[in-house]
C-alpha cells in the first residue's frame, strides 16, 4: 500500500485521480488519452461583486469547471459552502463524467462552487450573488452546453434564480439551461426524491445480490439533507430498520429502529433532527463505526478514512455522498471484504433524473412521477448489474469496475470522434 499524509489523503482530487489512474492503468489505456482524461477540460474562475445588505460591497469568488464534454453537454451541480476550493470542483466535475458514463447519460461532467457562507447570508444576498454568478457564466453554460443542478446548499430557488437571469440575457424562457428547479417552471416530477430513491434500488440490488434481505437489514446513514433524508424515508417505508442518522452535531441511535415517519415529520417542523426523543443521542462519528448492516454517507467527503476505516462494521456500504471514502480507506475496506457501492453509481439517481428533466424541457411533455420513477429504476438496475459484472469479469472491486466502464466508455467515444485541430 501506498503511504500517503492525511493531508493528501483528504485531498479531493487526489482521490479521485488515483482511483483514475488505477483503473486506467488496468484498461490500458493509451498514454494520450489518459492525458486528455486525466485533467479538466476547461475551469472558469469568477469574482463575484454582490451589494450586500447593508450597503457594503462584498467579492465572492466562483467557479465552474467542464471536466468533459465528449458524451454531450457537461452537467453537474453548483454547491456553497465557506470552503469550497478549485480542487475539490476539479474532482467533483471529474467524478460527474464518470457518473454520467457508468449510467450512460449523455452528459460529460462540471461541477460549480462559490465560496461563501450561505447560512450567514440574507435571501436577498443569496439572489443577487446567484443572478451575478450566473451572468459571470452565460457563455459557458446553456441547454446544449453545460447544465447546472443543485449540490451542497443550493436547491430549487437557486435554480429558479439562475434559469431567470440566463433566461433574460437570452431574451426568452430557457428552462433546459439547469435541472432540480420548482414544477412550476420545467421541473420534473420525481427529481427531488431520486437521489434518495437511486440510493434505496441500489441498496435493494445489493442486499439480492448477496442473499439478503430488508427486514433483517440494519442501516445507519450519516446526513439528513435532501439525499439522506430521502433515502431513509423510501427506505423506510420499503421495510429496512433505519437504527442511526447522523448529523452535524451529533446524531440518532435506536437499536430497535428509528420510527423515520415521525423524524420525518419532527424534521419538517423544527428544521433539524436535534431533539426527536424516539431515539438516543450519539455522536456522528462513533455511528460510522457501529455495528450495522448497511452504511450510507450521505453528508460530505472524506468521511472514511485511514482513521477510522478499520473500525467500520458494516458489510455494504453505499455511498450517497461524493468521495466519502478515501483511496487509502478503500484498501482497508477490501481487506475487511466490505461491498462497497461507488458514489459514481450509488448517487447517480439524481443526475439522472436531471437528464429526465432536461429532456422533458426540450420536449416541453412531462411525464407522470410514475414515469420518471419507473425509468430511474431501470437506469439504476441495469448500471448496478453492468457494474457488478464487469468487476467479476476483470476481477477487481465495485468502485475501479465503475471507473474502468466508465473512462472506458467517455475514450471510444473521444476515439471515434478525433482530436480537433
Ligand atoms: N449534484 C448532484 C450530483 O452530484 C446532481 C447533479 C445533477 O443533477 O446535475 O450528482
Amino acid at each position: 500500500m501506498k503511504t500517503v499524509s492525511l493531508e493528501q489523503e483528504i485531498n479531493p482530487w487526489e482521490a479521485q485521480a488515483a482511483r483514475f489512474d488505477l483503473a486506467a492503468k488496468k484498461l490500458n489505456l493509451d498514454e494520450g488519452l489518459w492525458k486528455v482524461l486525466r485533467y479538466p477540460n476547461r475551469e472558469v474562475i469568477v469574482h463575484i461583486p454582490v451589494q450586500m445588505d447593508d450597503g457594503s460591497i462584498e467579492v465572492f469568488t466562483g467557479f465552474r469547471v467542464q471536466h468533459s464534454i465528449a458524451r454531450g453537454p457537461a452537467k453537474g451541480g453548483i454547491r456553497y459552502a465557506p470552503d469550497v476550493t478549485l480542487d475539490e470542483v476539479r474532482a467533483l466535475a471529474s467524478w460527474m463524467t464518470w457518473k454520467c458514463a457508468v449510467v450512460n447519460i449523455p452528459f460529460g461532467g462540471a461541477k460549480g462552487g462559490v465560496i461563501c457562507d450561505p447560512r450567514k447570508m440574507s435571501k436577498g444576498e443569496l439572489e443577487r450573488m446567484t443572478r451575478r454568478y450566473t451572468a459571470e457564466l452565460v457563455e459557458f453554460i446553456g441547454p446544449e452546453k453545460d447544465v447546472p443542478a443543485p449540490d451542497m446548499n443550493t436547491n430549487e430557488q437557486v435554480m429558479a434564480w439562475m434559469m431567470d437571469t440566463f433566461s433574460m440575457h437570452m431574451r426568452q424562457t430557457v428552462t433546459a439551461v439547469v435541472t432540480g428547479k420548482p414544477l412550476s417552471m420545467g421541473g420534473s416530477k420525481g427529481r427531488r426524491e431520486a437521489t434518495g430513491r437511486g440510493i434505496m434500488i441500489i441498496c435493494d440490488e445489493a442486499l439480492k445480490h448477496l442473499g439478503m434481505n430488508r427486514e433483517d437489514t440494519r442501516v445507519i446513514i450519516q446526513g439528513f439533507g435532501n439525499v439522506g433524508s430521502n433515502a431513509a424515508h423510501l427506505m423506510h417505508q420499503a421495510g429496512y430498520k433505519v437504527i442511526g442518522i447522523g448529523e452535524v452535531g451529533g446524531g440518532l441511535y435506536n437499536p430497535a429502529g428509528i420510527d423515520i415517519e415521525a423524524l420525518w415529520d419532527y424534521a419538517g417542523k423544527h428544521r433539524t433532527i436535534h431533539g426527536f426523543n424516539g431515539a438516543e443521542v450519539r455522536d456522528t462519528a462513533e455511528l460510522l463505526v457501529t455495528d450495522c448492516d448497511l452504511l450510507i454517507p450521505a453528508a460530505t467527503e472524506n468521511q472514511i478514512t485511514s482513521r477510522n476505516a478499520d473500525r467500520i462494521k458494516a458489510k455494504i456500504i453505499v455511498e450517497g455522498a461524493n468521495g466519502p471514502t478515501t483511496a487509502t480507506a478503500d484498501d482497508i475496506l477490501a481487506d475487511k471484504k466490505v461491498f462497497i457501492v461507488p458514489d459514481i453509481l450509488a448517487n447517480a439517481g439524481g443526475v439522472t433524473a436531471s437528464y429526465f428533466e432536461w429532456v422533458q424541457d426540450r420536449q416541453g411533455y412531462f411525464w407522470k412521477e410514475s414515469v420518471v420513477n419507473e425509468q430511474l429504476e431501470h437506469i439504476m438496475r441495469e448500471s448496478f448489474a453492468d457494474v457488478v459484472s464487469y468487476a467479476q469479469a476483470h476481477d477487481v472491486n465495485n468502485r475501479i469496475a465503475a471507473y474502468m466502464l466508465a473512462i472506458d466508455r467517455v475514450a471510444s467515444t473521444i476515439r471515434q470522434r478525433g482530436i480537433y485541430a
